[in-house]
């Protein structure tokens, strides 16, 4: 009898702890909160704080002067404007995540920041699911909008048109500072291949990051791009694609220190490609 109790407590035991690790929620983890403040205001903030999704909390910490706000379901815009960041749609395909996303499947591949980076594996693209409207909204809705936030700066040695938001202007500026030092890395960022253009993505309905002025292709001469390694331009879904890459990675880890993230670390890869999305890089 003690030997059945026994194994019915072990068993139950068990299954509890089953239970436990299949209900875990989609999303466990929260940036850990710092707080000075009293112990009551301490508990409350922590409450509201903790019900904040990991992903609004990183939005929040990447665009400072978006000054974003958020509840437990949605971002909150400076005008008050508020952005869900969950849909009701679940267990999305890759099609539908590059089509249909939320607030959170921008943050569904994690970006394999630093310069040990796996080759990426079928449909591994981070940083390729975008929600239009959040990038529409930041910096400009329209093509003129996005226009009057342009300005010219010189990569070395090439004039650019960048957006000032986000001061990415600068960070551009200060990037080719960095990449000057660097005189074998030359020939990679002159002849940059562009920034502004508003446009689709080649073969797709979606907006180019290019559209926004926070994206530069440096020189198309060294890069490679998956389409150009397809030979009936068109993505079959059987044929793997070879992945291919001659951008050396003191380039990309420039530009990664800077916020911007590269399109050499997906499988549909476009090495000249990098596009500023510091909340893909925010640990
Ligand atoms: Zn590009």
């Amino acid at each position: 009898m003690k030997l059945l109790l026994q194994h019915l407590i072990l068993w139950s035991l068990g299954l509890s702890i089953l239970l436990a690790c299949t209900t875990k929620s989609k999303e466990p983890n929260h940036v850990p909160i710092n707080s000075t403040h009293s112990p009551l205001l301490n508990v409350r903030s922590q409450t509201i704080q903790q019900a904040i999704p990991i992903g609004l909390q990183k939005l929040i910490a990447a665009y400072p002067e978006q000054n974003f706000k958020a509840s437990s379901t949605a971002l909150i815009w400076m005008d008050g404007d508020t952005m869900p960041y969950r849909d009701s749609t679940p267990n999305k395909d890759f099609e539908m995540l590059l089509n249909h996303p939320d607030l959170e499947d921008q943050f569904i591949m994690p970006y394999p920041k630093g310069i040990d980076f796996p080759i990426p594996s079928r449909n591994s693209d981070p940083g390729r699911v975008r929600v239009e409207a959040f990038f529409l909204k930041m910096y400009g809705q329209t093509k003129e909008a996005v226009r009057k936030n342009l300005v010219e700066i010189d990569f070395l040695g090439t004039s650019l048109l960048v957006t000032k938001i986000n001061s990415i202007d600068k960070k551009l500026i200060h990037i080719a500072k960095k990449l000057a030092q660097y005189p074998e890395l030359k020939k990679y960022v002159e002849n940059v291949g562009g920034t502004f253009n508003w446009r689709k993505i080649a073969g797709t309905n979606r907006l180019s990051t290019h559209s926004f002025g926070m994206t530069i292709d440096i020189n198309v001469k060294y890069s490679n791009y998956w389409r150009w390694a397809v030979q009936d331009k068109t993505e079959d879904g059987k044929r793997p694609i070879v992945y291919k890459n001659r951008i050396p990675l003191k380039i990309v880890q420039i530009f990664e220190e800077n916020g911007f993230i590269w399109g050499g670390k997906w499988y549909h890869y476009d090495t000249m490609h990098f596009e500023y999305r510091p909340e893909l890089l925010i640990e």
